[in-house]
């Protein structure tokens, strides 16, 4: 809360917006540039920063004229602009506000780039928190830099928590519950790519809609909020919302209760966190019409049929470089349901054995935190030969039950089960 509490609104909202968008070709990024389309008189685009999407980043490039770009791969364009580094254009001294819309560890070391440079962060990027709490917060109070929520949920509270002086005693996390929060088991353990990409409330991007489904988005979100909003992870409640209408609520220690609403478009939140303090009237965002809103519902978590919002949760608590290697295996797990490679179901399987099989660090440097991602990517895809249901993967498993990967990951499962089991005996005794 304090974090947020010290953005200096006099100087920020008069000034004209110099914006960095790094991960502009992704869903966020997208939605974030048509806000700047349609306030352009009021924040000015300086950098563009996209993945392998060429033909989209060289669409914006020559929309936006940013004075500065970066590509993944780089493009053979005929345009004056400089090539740079993510890094750099992060912490420009014409930017002022950097919108981090990139996926996974990708954002990362731009952040800490911009955080040093003491800009004004508008984070999309869950990852990078999760990943890495602990260095990003001190960062930003070391050098004053301001990290302002763009994911709907955290908005919501930040809106919540306008005006007042006291902290919240808890925040309610709300969670659509996704596409499947109705199905059985077995329904789970049968649900496809194109199903899983539907999501029912909110468009989003191919990873984060996936975690939506398994839950593990909004595990995310927890360990997310304890860091932005500094409150223990025992002071935050998931609550599934199916409406997508209330984004978050906040309880204040004399027992009130503030909550965000309107209908689920990530334009709002994108344009409070550019042009914050001011509400600015946009006659594309969709208002809410209470004469076709028939109810509100909220119902408590399903923590047994959706594991991945557990993991998460655990995580998160347990600290040290457990959150990073989450995010690690729930990337890899996702990347292989969504090559179809295993089963919606094995997802949190994947992520939970290699959560068991690693030896945290606590306080990990940045260094350690990208070795326990490098390790946790590793073992996540080597595991998903081993523990999943998906039927080409117990078919290869037949076939290759004598290859030296198989034994290997045998090997490796047997004796982490002896490990176990000699640690259970130890403690009986
Ligand atoms: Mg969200």
């Amino acid at each position: 809360m304090q974090r947020l509490k010290m953005i200096n609104t006099s100087s920020f909202c008069e000034a004209k917006k110099k914006v960095a968008i790094l991960g502009s070709t992704g869903s966020i990024g997208q939605q974030a540039l048509g806000v700047i389309r349609a306030f352009n008189s009021k924040a000015q685009i300086i950098g563009l920063a996209g993945g392998e999407n060429l033909e989209l980043l060289e669409r914006q490039i020559s929309e936006f004229q940013p004075k500065m770009f970066y590509s993944s791969v780089k493009p053979n364009l005929a345009y004056k602009g400089e090539f740079l580094s993510m890094e750099e254009i992060a912490s420009h001294p014409e930017v002022n506000l950097v919108i981090i819309a990139t996926s996974g560890k990708a954002g990362l070391s731009p952040m800490l780039a911009a955080l040093r440079a003491g800009k004004v962060l508008a984070l999309a990027n869950k990852e990078v928190l999760v990943m890495a709490g602990e260095i990003i917060t001190k960062e930003a109070e070391c050098h004053q830099a301001q990290i302002l929520p763009i994911d709907s949920e955290h908005s919501a509270v930040w809106q919540c928590l306008q005006g007042e002086k006291s902290k919240p005693r808890r925040l309610f996390l709300t969670a659509s519950g996704g596409p499947f929060y109705c199905y059985s088991q077995l329904q789970l353990s049968q649900v496809t790519v194109e199903q899983a990409l539907h999501h029912p409330t909110w468009k989003m991007g191919r990873k984060v809609t996936i975690d939506s489904a398994t839950l593990m988005n909004k595990g995310l979100e927890a360990i997310e909020a304890h860091w932005l909003f500094t409150i223990p992870f025992e002071d935050i409640e998931i609550l599934v919302h199916p409406q997508s209408i209330v984004h978050s609520i906040v309880e204040f220690m004399d027992g009130s209760m503030k909550a965000q609403l309107s209908q689920p478009d990530m334009r709002l939140p994108i344009q409070y966190a550019l042009f914050y303090p001011e509400r600015l009237p946009n006659p594309e965002l969709p208002l809410l019409d209470w004469s076709k809103i028939q109810s509100l519902n909220f119902e408590p978590v399903d923590y047994n049929k959706f594991p991945c919002l557990k993991l998460a949760l655990d995580a998160g608590k347990l600290g040290g470089t457990y959150p990073a290697v989450l995010c690690a295996a729930d990337e890899v797990a996702v990347e292989l349901f969504l090559d179809n490679k295993v089963t919606f179901t094995d997802i949190p399987r994947i992520v939970e054995k290699t959560l068991e099989q690693h030896a945290s660090i606590a306080q990990p440097s940045l260094e350690q935190i990208l070795a326990a991602d490098a390790w946790a990517r590793e073992y996540a895809e080597r595991s998903s030969l081993c523990h999943c249901e998906h039927p080409t993967v117990i078919a290869r498993n037949e076939v290759t039950k004598q290859s030296p990967r198989f034994l290997a990951c045998l090997f490796s499962t047997l004796r982490a089960s002896a490990r176990n089991k000699l640690r259970n005996l130890r403690i009986a005794r």
